[in-house]
């Protein structure tokens, strides 16, 4: 007991509460419901690079509700998405597992267009499925990326509730649009007009605008998550908030447009925390910031042939689209002050590990059989584990692994850039092999040194490989 209240005294002095008041709150939550389980709120963005926050190092666009986010809960300083583009990050955020293995990756097409037929089969379990059955109220807002066709969109994977554009804010680009890229690369602050993107806007099922007017995008999602906590405050929810930003074209709304140092792709961001400011105040302000962890993270690093209109990856390798670590490690918050012990958490992560320790921490039984590639994240988040249960990760790029890492050591048997930015595809035989604990930047190449774990390395890779069976392919309809 002495040793959860010096705990508690800690979270109250990160808070600016007094102890008193919150071991009070813990012994008898605001309504009533002491043994209720904990609320969800994943927030995705969509090509964040790892640099492009301040408490990740940006020295010019000012994020201070993501910065003491981190400080207040786990910052992650090697999480990964699931894939190095959208489409199949997606799928591995939402089932836990590698999107080879639902078919949701593809030589051909590197997403779902909105030509595409396809979409996330019915046969995955998401994470809005498994926590429907333990009575969770369910949303999905913003991206979607998983098939626009009726029987893919959000309210037919286990959400209540759908709001938002159902895949890229790029796509159905009117004939005859200057091009983007070639704007951006002069232009820090070019506002593409909104009537150029012809995407729309959904709300269930129906469309409720078009163009979307993206100007407005990532206040009105943010308006709608909170809306949706609002209503579901007395019972248990899950809001899975896929900003469409800052992914191009770029759109901000006052007072954020023009605002930031580091032009357009700064006041994106800027907006999207002061969103995350307003939502986790939302939270405060119900008594529900210690039953709701908070996750902030992104689909893929940034769309570096974008200029000044993408993202940066820090001291990353390269950006979206590869796997090198810029394509795929991205930020990783953890908030939840009742929930998640506060500190800096350097052990391997993934999307994947999110359905796992959602299931864990609300109760929920895995169902039998079903082949996860995520690890239960939540005793390190808790504080009662000091290491991450993940050591390995696997980096698929489209239907090929083109990379493994145990631990520090990563092993590149395939390396190729991407959108132009090189270098050009290459395999590997030994592997090249670096350690990117001392070497983030994936600089000083070590297979010479070390051949027995490349062995290792190319052992793991193969029984990976070997758990995948052969599914239809969804991005090929
Ligand atoms: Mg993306």
């Amino acid at each position: 007991m002495t040793v959860f209240r010096a705990w508690l005294g800690r979270v109250a002095n990160l808070l600016g509460v007094a102890a008193t008041a919150v071991a009070a709150s813990a012994a008898a939550p605001p309504d009533g419901a002491p043994d209720r389980k904990p609320n969800f709120v994943i927030i995705f963005c969509d090509d964040l690079g790892y640099g492009d926050l301040g408490c990740y190092g940006n020295p010019t666009i000012n994020t201070p509700t993501l910065d003491r986010m981190a400080a207040e809960g786990q910052k992650w300083t090697s999480f990964y998405a699931g894939a190095p583009v959208c489409t199949p990050s997606r799928a591995a955020l939402l089932t836990g597992r590698v999107p080879v293995r639902s078919g949701m990756m593809s030589d051909e097409r590197r997403v779902l267009f909105p030509n595409s037929r396809g979409g996330l089969p019915a046969s995955e379990w998401t994470i809005a499925e498994l926590l429907k059955q333990a009575g969770y109220a369910t949303a999905a807002i913003g991206k979607w990326h998983l098939g626009h066709l009726p029987q893919y969109l959000p309210t037919a994977h286990g959400f209540d509730y759908y709001f938002g554009i159902p895949y890229s804010n790029d796509m159905d680009a009117r004939p005859g649009f200057p091009n983007y890229l070639r704007r951006a690369r002069l232009d820090p602050r070019y506002l593409a007009p909104i009537q150029q993107f012809n995407v729309p806007l959904m709300e269930g099922t129906r469309v409720v605008e078009r163009p979307a007017n993206q100007l407005t995008l990532t206040r009105r999602y943010t308006e709608k998550a909170i809306e949706f906590i609002r209503e579901h405050r007395n019972e248990p929810f899950f809001v899975y908030l896929a900003h469409n930003m800052p992914h191009i074209p770029l759109y901000a709304s006052e007072p954020w447009l023009g605002r930031s140092r580091r032009g357009l792709y700064g006041d994106v961001v800027e907006e999207i925390d002061a969103g995350v400011g307003r939502i986790l105040a939302a939270l405060r302000e119900l008594g529900l910031q210690r039953r709701t962890l908070v996750v902030f993270t992104s689909d893929n690093g940034p769309w570096l042939p974008f200029a000044t209109h993408g993202g940066a990856a820090g001291p990353l390798r390269n950006g979206k689209g590869t796997t090198f670590e810029g394509g795929m490690r991205v930020p990783g918050i953890f908030w939840g002050p009742g929930l998640v012990q506060p500190g800096v958490q350097m052990g391997l992560g993934s999307v994947m590990d999110l359905l796992p320790t959602f299931c864990r921490l609300a109760g929920v039984e895995l169902p039998d059989g079903l082949q996860l590639d995520g690890y239960d994240l939540s005793d390190v988040l808790r504080g009662t584990v000091k290491d991450s249960p993940r050591d390995r990760l696997f980096y698929w790029r489209q239907e090929q692994l083109y990379a493994v890492r145990l631990g520090p050591w990563k092993a590149h048997f395939i390396t190729q850039g991407s959108y132009g930015i090189g270098p050009k595809r290459t395999e590997h035989d030994p592997p090249l092999l670096y350690n990117v604990e001392t070497d983030p930047g994936e600089r000083f190449e070590l297979s010479q040194r070390h051949p027995e774990l490349l062995r290792r390395l190319k052992e793991i890779a193969a029984e990976h490989v070997r758990s995948i069976q052969p599914v239809p392919n969804q991005l090929e309809r």
